[in-house]
């Protein structure tokens, strides 16, 4: 491998040194996640963690909408998704992670505090609250996305610190009355679409255009962190592949917002204290909620 040849073409647009020093920790290797992976790999992005469930094998019925392919079947996602970054840039560290994020906080913990970037690609949402309060608690940039109900659609969010976290967001949007009982765009499994019961129709291309959307929020968190370069101002980028009534006014429409952090986030919400005034903040509570009683 030829480094300086690999990244002849696109040097001039990212300074593959400014990736070279990025740790980026992938939660989910299904359809969404691999994508975003690969992506990240042709970024130039030093080390790559690639975190998958237990036994997380490819069947047939995922090759449709997965970079793996046939020559992969049967076999573990991440360890095959590494070979298949390899193949596209050799110089890319890769580790391949079997676990269970719920059950495991301490080695969940563990690998966010190493990472600059991670990135959410699990759609079951212990999981997605547990890496969450991880990556807050640590201070590192989480990016997470969904692709909506029949693949019309997706986000992707981006928590950063002192920011609103996926917990604050979750619960602006329920109480936004933007997604309505009617058109609820219930996102599916993004790591395993075909997995689970709320499991639905979408195309690949449904799911490449939110993965897509994913990595360059990526791309561009990194960027401005590193030399300043401009950024979109918002935490949460709503996109529509297909026309949906109240929610995408018209097909390929993309919104960007700001969703501000919620002071009582019970995962976010103490930024600035002290565990000692978080204590103290808990005993006048305590106290007051005594003294009401009375
Ligand atoms: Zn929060």
């Amino acid at each position: 491998m030829n480094r300086d040849e690999l990244f002849k073409r696109t040097r001039a647009i990212l300074k593959p040194e400014i990736a070279q020093c990025e740790v980026w920790a992938f939660f989910g290797v299904g359809s969404g996640g691999a994508r975003v992976a690969e992506e990240a790999a042709r970024f130039g992005i030093g080390t790559i963690i690639l975190i998958d469930r237990p036994d997380e094998c490819l069947e047939e019925h995922n090759i449709i909408r997965h970079v793996l392919g046939y020559k992969d079947l049967g076999r573990p996602k991440g360890e095959a998704l590494r070979d298949h970054i390899l193949n596209s840039n050799p110089g890319c560290e890769i580790e391949v992670i079997s676990m269970d994020v719920v059950k495991d906080r301490d080695r969940l913990a563990s690998i966010i505090r190493r990472c600059t970037q991670v990135h959410c690609c699990v759609d079951n949402e212990p999981a997605k609250n547990v890496i969450n309060e991880e990556a807050v608690a640590a201070g590192v940039t989480l990016v997470f996305a969904g692709v909506f109900d029949g693949g019309c659609g997706g986000e992707v969010g981006r928590v950063v610190d002192g920011g609103a976290c996926y917990a604050c967001m979750a619960a602006f949007l329920n109480r936004s009355g933007r997604f309505d009982e009617s058109q609820a765009p219930q996102t599916f499994d993004y790591t395993n679409p075909d997995g689970i019961e709320n499991s639905t129709a979408a195309l690949n291309l449904d799911i490449a255009q939110i993965a897509l959307i994913q990595a360059r929020v990526g791309l561009l968190t990194m960027l401005g962190r590193h030399d300043s370069a401009p950024d979109f101002k918002g935490n949460y980028v709503l996109f529509g592949n297909r026309r949906v009534e109240g929610l995408f006014p018209r097909m390929l429409s993309s919104d960007i917002w700001e969703i501000p952090r919620d002071p009582c986030c019970l995962i976010c919400g103490a930024g600035g204290m002290t565990e000692a005034q978080i204590n103290a903040a808990a005993e006048d509570i305590l106290a007051k909620a005594v003294c009401s009683g009375n």
